[in-house]
């Protein structure tokens, strides 16, 4: 663990677990040390800047067990719902693309195993209910550019003024047209992708590869998606055996500056502050 190997974000420096927490996860996982593996059941087979909903339908969910406890890895933590928002299980209140209940699969074959299932749950960050809830999204507070792309598929700024919505291009998943289907066929299994192409692979980490563009939205935290959320996880912890859930994306857009400026947001702000309001940066 070298430090420079994290930066600033070196996360002991700031929180080392007590040893009561320790204990009790252990305790959860039935083991001394945990040796986890992550899965994002979305994101295509290399590169995991696809989004690929058929990658998810081919899983070998049994193979995926075996072969961790082959390699004495004791936890697996899958994400359960990604950036694009996605539900992967049997969902009666979310929005499952799939044929499967792939979170279901992934318990039942730990069952018989040593592999314990965690669940990753992207929460803030929702491509599909920014899609179908606009009202939901949450509005800029102050003046920049989205990131878009022109009809060669090359990089441009679009600006964006206060109250204008931060839905936009997804910045790290692409989308492939599988042999033998149309753009159109694959944008009624993802009803927010775009008939607009990245045609640059990107370096390193953020190679996103070529393909389609989905958008991306980060709700307001002061709309109905809240309880969509905790429908939802209750949903999965009411019906399905895991050891761990993990709410991920709690934050706002623009890496955690870009706070909603709604007039929920705002109208709460006021309530609760005073006018003149003014916008913080984190
Ligand atoms: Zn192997
Ligand atoms: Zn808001």
């Amino acid at each position: 663990m070298e430090k420079q190997k994290f930066g600033k974000n070196y996360w002991k420096k700031y929180w080392i677990p007590p040893e009561n927490i320790i204990k009790k996860t252990q305790k959860s996982f039935k083991a001394e040390k945990i040796f986890a593996m992550g899965l994002m059941p979305i994101r295509g087979p290399s590169g995991f800047r696809k989004l690929d909903y058929d990658f998810a339908e081919k899983l070998p969910v049994k193979e995926i067990i075996t072969h961790l406890e082959e390699h004495h890895f004791n936890v697996l933590g899958v994400v359960i719902k990604d950036t694009d928002g996605a539900c992967m299980w049997d969902t009666k209140i979310g929005w499952n693309p799939t044929d499967r209940d792939i979170l279901g699969e992934f318990v039942d074959a730990g069952k018989d195993s040593n592999v314990r299932i965690m669940a990753s749950f992207t929460s803030m960050n929702d491509g599909y209910q920014g899609h179908i809830h606009p009202d939901r999204v949450s509005r800029h507070g102050s003046t920049g550019h989205h990131t878009d792309y022109d009809v060669n598929g090359e990089k441009i700024k679009t600006p964006y003024r206060p109250g204008d919505s931060t839905t936009r291009c997804e910045g790290e998943m692409r989308v492939d047209i599988p042999d033998g289907k149309t753009f159109y066929d694959v944008q009624k299994k993802i009803p927010f992708l775009q008939n607009k192409i990245d045609s640059k692979k990107g370096a390193a980490r953020g190679a996103r590869g070529v393909g389609f563009i989905p958008t991306t939205s980060f709700m307001c935290p002061n709309s109905e998606h809240v309880e969509y959320l905790v429908d939802l996880a209750g949903e999965v912890v009411k019906n399905y055996k895991i050891e761990a859930f993990f709410a991920d994306y709690i934050r706002y857009d623009g890496e955690f500056t870009d706070i909603c400026c709604c007039e929920r947001c705002v109208a709460k702000f006021v309530r609760q502050y005073g006018d003149p309001r003014k916008i913080m940066k984190s």
